[in-house]
Protein backbone atom coordinates (compact mmCIF):
# COMPACT_ATOMS: atom_id res chain seq x y z
CA UNK A 1 0.00 0.00 0.00
CA UNK A 2 1.18 3.37 -0.46
CA UNK A 3 1.89 5.33 2.63
CA UNK A 4 -0.61 7.85 4.02
CA UNK A 5 0.31 11.45 4.04
CA UNK A 6 1.50 12.61 7.85
CA UNK A 7 -0.77 15.18 7.90
CA UNK A 8 -3.52 12.00 7.34
CA UNK A 9 -3.30 10.65 10.76
CA UNK A 10 -6.07 10.96 12.88
CA UNK A 11 -5.95 10.95 16.52
CA UNK A 12 -8.44 8.49 18.40
CA UNK A 13 -9.20 11.70 20.48
CA UNK A 14 -10.30 13.41 17.36
CA UNK A 15 -12.88 10.59 17.24
CA UNK A 16 -16.56 11.97 17.41
CA UNK A 17 -19.01 10.04 20.34
CA UNK A 18 -20.49 7.58 18.74
CA UNK A 19 -23.86 5.86 19.00
CA UNK A 20 -24.16 2.35 19.22
CA UNK A 21 -24.80 0.39 15.58
CA UNK A 22 -23.20 -0.85 12.92
CA UNK A 23 -20.75 1.07 10.99
CA UNK A 24 -19.79 -0.52 7.39
CA UNK A 25 -16.37 1.14 6.18
CA UNK A 26 -14.83 1.40 3.28
CA UNK A 27 -11.28 1.42 3.37
CA UNK A 28 -8.29 1.82 0.33
CA UNK A 29 -7.68 -0.83 -2.37
CA UNK A 30 -3.79 0.11 -2.39
CA UNK A 31 -3.65 3.67 -1.64
CA UNK A 32 -3.70 4.92 2.10
CA UNK A 33 -4.53 8.02 0.78
CA UNK A 34 -7.60 7.39 0.01
CA UNK A 35 -8.44 6.61 3.57
CA UNK A 36 -11.73 9.40 4.22
CA UNK A 37 -10.95 11.37 7.41
CA UNK A 38 -14.37 10.26 7.87
CA UNK A 39 -13.41 6.82 8.26
CA UNK A 40 -10.34 7.05 10.49
CA UNK A 41 -12.35 9.01 12.45
CA UNK A 42 -14.85 5.97 12.98
CA UNK A 43 -12.32 3.52 12.96
CA UNK A 44 -10.54 5.04 15.83
CA UNK A 45 -13.72 5.47 17.69
CA UNK A 46 -15.66 2.05 17.77
CA UNK A 47 -15.86 -0.42 20.54
CA UNK A 48 -14.72 -3.10 18.35
CA UNK A 49 -13.97 -3.72 14.64
CA UNK A 50 -15.46 -6.61 12.61
CA UNK A 51 -12.64 -7.72 10.52
CA UNK A 52 -11.84 -10.11 7.75
CA UNK A 53 -7.99 -10.17 8.61
CA UNK A 54 -7.15 -8.34 11.97
CA UNK A 55 -3.48 -8.34 10.40
CA UNK A 56 -4.09 -6.18 7.59
CA UNK A 57 -6.77 -3.96 9.70
CA UNK A 58 -3.93 -3.70 12.35
CA UNK A 59 -1.80 -2.26 9.56
CA UNK A 60 -4.41 0.48 8.90
CA UNK A 61 -4.97 1.03 12.54
CA UNK A 62 -1.37 2.04 12.94
CA UNK A 63 -1.39 4.24 10.30
CA UNK A 64 -4.25 6.43 11.55
CA UNK A 65 -2.72 6.11 15.10
CA UNK A 66 -5.69 4.18 16.57
CA UNK A 67 -5.63 0.73 18.99
CA UNK A 68 -9.21 -1.02 18.84
CA UNK A 69 -10.08 -4.37 19.78
CA UNK A 70 -10.93 -6.26 16.51
CA UNK A 71 -12.75 -9.55 15.94
CA UNK A 72 -12.36 -11.70 12.89
CA UNK A 73 -15.52 -11.98 11.20
CA UNK A 74 -16.48 -13.87 7.78
CA UNK A 75 -19.56 -14.51 5.88
CA UNK A 76 -19.07 -18.42 6.72
CA UNK A 77 -18.23 -17.59 10.34
CA UNK A 78 -20.30 -19.69 13.50
CA UNK A 79 -23.82 -17.76 13.84
CA UNK A 80 -22.64 -17.16 17.45
CA UNK A 81 -20.35 -14.48 15.95
CA UNK A 82 -22.87 -12.82 14.29
CA UNK A 83 -24.95 -13.43 16.82
CA UNK A 84 -22.45 -11.67 19.91
CA UNK A 85 -21.56 -8.55 17.01
CA UNK A 86 -25.41 -8.02 16.86
CA UNK A 87 -26.12 -7.91 20.43
CA UNK A 88 -22.77 -5.50 20.80
CA UNK A 89 -24.10 -3.40 17.87
CA UNK A 90 -27.27 -2.92 19.95
CA UNK A 91 -25.50 -1.36 22.60
CA UNK A 92 -22.23 0.28 21.58
CA UNK A 93 -20.44 1.48 18.19
CA UNK A 94 -19.09 -1.48 16.24
CA UNK A 95 -16.89 -0.99 12.57
CA UNK A 96 -17.09 -3.39 10.04
CA UNK A 97 -14.15 -3.68 7.21
CA UNK A 98 -12.73 -5.90 5.06
CA UNK A 99 -9.30 -6.07 3.95
CA UNK A 100 -9.45 -3.26 0.79
CA UNK A 101 -12.27 -1.50 -0.20
CA UNK A 102 -15.80 -1.84 0.41
CA UNK A 103 -17.10 -4.52 3.03
CA UNK A 104 -20.18 -6.82 1.34
CA UNK A 105 -19.20 -6.42 -2.25
CA UNK A 106 -17.14 -9.26 -3.04
CA UNK A 107 -16.18 -9.81 0.69
CA UNK A 108 -17.85 -10.62 4.08
CA UNK A 109 -20.64 -8.55 5.43
CA UNK A 110 -23.79 -9.73 3.96
CA UNK A 111 -25.14 -11.90 6.78
CA UNK A 112 -24.11 -9.48 9.25
CA UNK A 113 -25.53 -6.80 7.79
CA UNK A 114 -29.13 -8.65 6.98
CA UNK A 115 -29.13 -9.96 10.64
CA UNK A 116 -28.65 -6.60 11.99
CA UNK A 117 -30.99 -5.18 10.00
CA UNK A 118 -33.61 -7.26 11.17
CA UNK A 119 -32.28 -6.99 15.26
CA UNK A 120 -33.05 -3.02 14.29
CA UNK A 121 -29.33 -2.48 14.97
CA UNK A 122 -28.75 1.58 13.85
CA UNK A 123 -26.85 0.88 10.00
CA UNK A 124 -24.24 3.39 9.68
CA UNK A 125 -22.38 3.62 5.80
CA UNK A 126 -19.09 5.39 5.41
CA UNK A 127 -18.44 4.94 1.53
CA UNK A 128 -15.17 5.02 -0.19
CA UNK A 129 -12.89 3.19 -2.61
CA UNK A 130 -14.58 -0.08 -4.66
CA UNK A 131 -12.79 -1.18 -7.00
CA UNK A 132 -15.50 -1.77 -9.32
CA UNK A 133 -16.30 1.30 -9.29
CA UNK A 134 -13.19 2.94 -9.89
CA UNK A 135 -12.68 0.53 -12.72
CA UNK A 136 -16.03 1.60 -14.25
CA UNK A 137 -14.81 4.97 -14.18
CA UNK A 138 -12.03 4.77 -15.98
CA UNK A 139 -13.19 2.75 -18.43
CA UNK A 140 -14.85 4.90 -20.90
CA UNK A 141 -17.99 2.42 -21.24
CA UNK A 142 -21.65 3.32 -20.54
CA UNK A 143 -22.13 3.72 -16.73
CA UNK A 144 -26.02 4.31 -17.43
CA UNK A 145 -26.38 0.79 -16.65
CA UNK A 146 -23.92 -1.52 -15.38
CA UNK A 147 -24.20 -5.37 -14.05
CA UNK A 148 -20.95 -5.99 -11.29
CA UNK A 149 -20.97 -10.16 -11.08
CA UNK A 150 -17.89 -10.69 -9.06
CA UNK A 151 -15.35 -13.46 -9.75
CA UNK A 152 -16.18 -16.00 -12.34
CA UNK A 153 -16.03 -19.43 -11.64
CA UNK A 154 -12.59 -21.04 -11.37
CA UNK A 155 -14.02 -24.64 -13.75
CA UNK A 156 -14.61 -23.71 -17.71
CA UNK A 157 -17.85 -25.31 -17.15
CA UNK A 158 -19.63 -23.80 -14.65
CA UNK A 159 -17.78 -20.58 -15.77
CA UNK A 160 -19.28 -20.87 -19.66
CA UNK A 161 -22.66 -21.11 -17.95
CA UNK A 162 -22.36 -18.03 -15.88
CA UNK A 163 -20.93 -16.33 -19.13
CA UNK A 164 -24.28 -17.22 -20.89
CA UNK A 165 -26.24 -16.28 -18.36
CA UNK A 166 -24.57 -12.34 -18.67
CA UNK A 167 -24.72 -12.65 -22.88
CA UNK A 168 -27.89 -11.27 -22.98
CA UNK A 169 -28.06 -8.14 -20.37
CA UNK A 170 -27.52 -4.68 -21.77
CA UNK A 171 -25.27 -3.07 -19.43
CA UNK A 172 -21.78 -2.85 -19.19
CA UNK A 173 -20.14 -5.77 -17.27
CA UNK A 174 -17.83 -5.52 -14.17
CA UNK A 175 -15.89 -8.61 -13.23
CA UNK A 176 -13.31 -9.04 -10.61
CA UNK A 177 -10.86 -11.69 -11.60
CA UNK A 178 -6.88 -12.53 -10.70
CA UNK A 179 -3.61 -12.77 -13.21
CA UNK A 180 -3.01 -16.03 -13.61
CA UNK A 181 -6.94 -16.47 -14.41
CA UNK A 182 -6.96 -13.10 -16.59
CA UNK A 183 -6.10 -15.01 -20.42
CA UNK A 184 -8.49 -17.69 -19.91
CA UNK A 185 -11.39 -15.50 -18.58
CA UNK A 186 -11.10 -12.97 -21.43
CA UNK A 187 -10.56 -15.88 -24.04
CA UNK A 188 -14.28 -17.61 -22.68
CA UNK A 189 -15.89 -14.01 -22.23
CA UNK A 190 -15.05 -13.20 -26.13
CA UNK A 191 -16.43 -16.93 -26.99
CA UNK A 192 -19.60 -16.70 -25.21
CA UNK A 193 -20.15 -12.70 -25.17
CA UNK A 194 -18.80 -11.94 -29.00
CA UNK A 195 -16.06 -9.95 -29.29
CA UNK A 196 -17.31 -7.04 -27.35
CA UNK A 197 -14.81 -4.06 -26.38
CA UNK A 198 -13.07 -4.29 -22.81
CA UNK A 199 -10.62 -2.55 -20.52
CA UNK A 200 -8.39 -4.02 -17.94
CA UNK A 201 -8.24 -2.13 -14.70
CA UNK A 202 -4.81 -3.52 -12.95
CA UNK A 203 -3.37 -2.37 -9.34
CA UNK A 204 -5.70 0.90 -9.32
CA UNK A 205 -4.72 3.50 -7.17
CA UNK A 206 -1.15 2.22 -6.79
CA UNK A 207 2.36 2.73 -8.12
CA UNK A 208 1.70 0.27 -11.21
CA UNK A 209 -1.84 1.24 -11.85
CA UNK A 210 -2.75 0.60 -15.43
CA UNK A 211 -5.68 0.53 -17.81
CA UNK A 212 -5.44 -0.87 -21.06
CA UNK A 213 -8.55 -0.99 -23.47
CA UNK A 214 -8.99 -3.75 -26.75
CA UNK A 215 -11.74 -6.33 -27.82
CA UNK A 216 -12.17 -9.56 -25.53
CA UNK A 217 -9.93 -11.50 -28.09
CA UNK A 218 -6.93 -9.08 -28.15
CA UNK A 219 -7.08 -8.45 -24.36
CA UNK A 220 -6.76 -12.47 -24.28
CA UNK A 221 -3.83 -12.82 -26.25
CA UNK A 222 -1.89 -10.10 -24.73
CA UNK A 223 -2.39 -11.42 -21.08
CA UNK A 224 -2.09 -15.68 -22.65
CA UNK A 225 2.02 -14.21 -23.38
CA UNK A 226 2.54 -13.29 -19.77
CA UNK A 227 0.12 -13.29 -16.84
CA UNK A 228 -0.05 -9.99 -15.27
CA UNK A 229 0.91 -9.37 -11.60
CA UNK A 230 -1.41 -7.54 -9.32
CA UNK A 231 -5.34 -6.79 -8.74
CA UNK A 232 -7.77 -6.87 -11.51
CA UNK A 233 -11.06 -5.64 -12.68
CA UNK A 234 -12.63 -6.23 -16.16
CA UNK A 235 -14.87 -4.10 -17.90
CA UNK A 236 -17.02 -4.77 -20.80
CA UNK A 237 -19.14 -2.98 -23.01
CA UNK A 238 -22.63 -3.74 -23.76
CA UNK A 239 -24.21 -5.87 -26.15
CA UNK A 240 -24.23 -4.32 -29.70
CA UNK A 241 -21.19 -1.95 -29.38
CA UNK A 242 -19.45 -4.79 -31.50
CA UNK A 243 -19.43 -6.11 -35.18
CA UNK A 244 -21.87 -8.89 -36.09
CA UNK A 245 -20.55 -12.32 -35.52
CA UNK A 246 -19.07 -14.00 -38.58
CA UNK A 247 -19.56 -17.63 -39.76
CA UNK A 248 -16.47 -18.83 -38.21
CA UNK A 249 -16.91 -16.98 -34.79
CA UNK A 250 -20.57 -18.32 -34.51
CA UNK A 251 -19.07 -22.11 -35.26
CA UNK A 252 -16.60 -21.50 -32.79
CA UNK A 253 -19.33 -20.18 -29.86
CA UNK A 254 -21.93 -23.01 -30.92
CA UNK A 255 -19.27 -25.54 -30.43
CA UNK A 256 -17.94 -24.20 -26.75
CA UNK A 257 -22.08 -24.17 -25.91
CA UNK A 258 -22.90 -27.30 -27.55
CA UNK A 259 -19.82 -29.25 -25.42
CA UNK A 260 -22.06 -28.11 -22.20
CA UNK A 261 -25.54 -27.11 -22.84
CA UNK A 262 -28.13 -28.52 -24.70
CA UNK A 263 -29.22 -27.43 -27.88
CA UNK A 264 -31.70 -24.84 -27.03
CA UNK A 265 -29.45 -23.20 -24.20
CA UNK A 266 -26.79 -23.10 -26.61
CA UNK A 267 -28.73 -21.53 -28.88
CA UNK A 268 -30.14 -19.13 -26.52
CA UNK A 269 -26.96 -17.90 -25.18
CA UNK A 270 -24.86 -17.73 -28.66
CA UNK A 271 -28.03 -16.09 -30.21
CA UNK A 272 -27.90 -13.77 -26.74
CA UNK A 273 -24.07 -13.51 -27.14
CA UNK A 274 -23.65 -12.67 -30.71
CA UNK A 275 -26.94 -10.78 -31.56
CA UNK A 276 -27.99 -12.87 -34.69
CA UNK A 277 -31.42 -14.13 -34.88
CA UNK A 278 -32.78 -17.50 -32.92
CA UNK A 279 -33.73 -19.14 -36.05
CA UNK A 280 -30.34 -18.97 -37.59
CA UNK A 281 -28.26 -19.78 -34.98
CA UNK A 282 -30.87 -23.30 -34.23
CA UNK A 283 -30.40 -24.15 -37.73
CA UNK A 284 -26.43 -23.73 -37.71
CA UNK A 285 -26.57 -25.55 -34.55
CA UNK A 286 -28.42 -28.73 -35.80
CA UNK A 287 -26.26 -28.64 -39.16
CA UNK A 288 -23.29 -28.63 -36.58
CA UNK A 289 -24.89 -31.70 -34.73
CA UNK A 290 -25.28 -33.11 -37.74
CA UNK A 291 -21.79 -33.00 -39.28
CA UNK A 292 -20.26 -34.05 -35.78
CA UNK A 293 -22.64 -37.42 -35.49
CA UNK A 294 -21.41 -38.11 -38.99
CA UNK A 295 -17.90 -37.43 -38.17
N1 LIG B 1 -14.45 -5.20 -1.52
C1 LIG B 1 -13.45 -4.92 -2.51
C2 LIG B 1 -13.88 -3.67 -3.31
O1 LIG B 1 -14.67 -2.89 -2.82
O2 LIG B 1 -13.35 -3.47 -4.40
C3 LIG B 1 -13.17 -6.09 -3.41
C4 LIG B 1 -12.69 -7.31 -2.68
S1 LIG B 1 -12.41 -8.67 -3.70
C5 LIG B 1 -12.06 -9.93 -2.52
C6 LIG B 1 -10.78 -8.38 -4.31
C7 LIG B 1 -10.77 -8.17 -5.83
O3 LIG B 1 -11.10 -6.82 -6.11
C8 LIG B 1 -9.40 -8.38 -6.45
O4 LIG B 1 -9.16 -9.75 -6.73
C9 LIG B 1 -9.51 -7.57 -7.72
O5 LIG B 1 -10.25 -8.27 -8.70
C10 LIG B 1 -10.34 -6.37 -7.22
N2 LIG B 1 -9.44 -5.32 -6.74
C11 LIG B 1 -9.22 -4.95 -5.46
N3 LIG B 1 -8.33 -3.94 -5.41
C12 LIG B 1 -8.01 -3.66 -6.69
C13 LIG B 1 -7.12 -2.71 -7.30
N4 LIG B 1 -6.42 -1.88 -6.57
N5 LIG B 1 -7.04 -2.70 -8.64
C14 LIG B 1 -7.76 -3.55 -9.40
N6 LIG B 1 -8.59 -4.47 -8.88
C15 LIG B 1 -8.71 -4.52 -7.55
Amino acid sequence: MQPLHPENRISPDLAPALGPGLYIVATPIGNLGDLSPRAAAVLAGVALIAAEDSRVTAKLLHHIGARVPMLAYHDHSDDKVRQNLVARALREPVALVSDAGTPLISDPGYKLVRDARAAGVNLVTIPGPCAAVAALTLSGLPTDRFLFAGFLPAKAGARATAIAELAGIKATLVLYESGPRLAASLAALAQGLGDRPAVIGRELTKRFEESVAGSLSELAARYAEAAPRGEIVITIAPPGESPPADAATLDAALLAALADASVKSAVAAVSAATGLPRAQVYSRALALKRDNAAS
